[in-house]
């Protein structure tokens, strides 16, 4: 697809638009968008990732939580970061996570395709796609797009 310069707080938007019926009632999302950000990226693909993300995180809280976007911008990197009040990944599974055909849902409910997919569309973009612990213990999955890389 082609590369266009995408608004990142208009894309989250659109696609939390797109799963809300997934997120229901139970779970509620915080907004932080700071500064301007925006990535030369397909807009598909981007879209694509951070669904599967918010995918994940409604998935980690079936009895409900709260799901924060933050984005922040500088000259040099663009950040997109999801985090949840879910249980968190084990530090065994950090990289796991990422491995095609790794998942602990039930058969027939995940893939495992995922994370793996979105990591390799992130790297596509010269980015990087890591999982931290959120405050609180939750999975907080951060999407970096150096700048310069991506645009030229
Ligand atoms: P799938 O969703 O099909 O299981 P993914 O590649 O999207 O595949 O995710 C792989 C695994 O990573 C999940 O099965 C789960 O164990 C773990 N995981 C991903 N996101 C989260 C999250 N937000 N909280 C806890 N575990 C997570
Ligand atoms: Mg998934």
């Amino acid at each position: 697809g082609e590369r266009a310069l995408v608004n990142v707080p208009e894309a989250i938007e659109t696609v939390l638009a797109l799963i809300q019926h997934k997120l229901g009632e139970r779970i509620g999302v915080r907004r932080i968008f700071s500064g301007r950000a925006e990535i030369q990226c397909t807009p598909a693909l981007l879209n694509q990732v951070v669904m599967n993300i918010l995918g994940n995180a409604a998935d980690a809280m079936p009895d409900g939580g709260t799901i924060t976007v933050e984005t922040r911008a500088s000259p040099d990197l663009d950040e997109i970061r999801i985090s949840d009040t879910g249980p968190g990944i084990p530090d065994a599974l950090r990289e796991k996570v990422f491995e095609p055909f790794f998942t602990t849902k039930p058969v027939g409910s995940g893939t495992g395709l995922g994370l793996a997919i979105a990591y390799s569309v992130v790297q596509a973009h010269s980015g990087s796609l890591t999982v931290e612990t959120a405050p609180g213990g939750g999975a907080c999955f951060v999407i970096g797009i150096p700048r310069q890389a991506a645009r030229s």
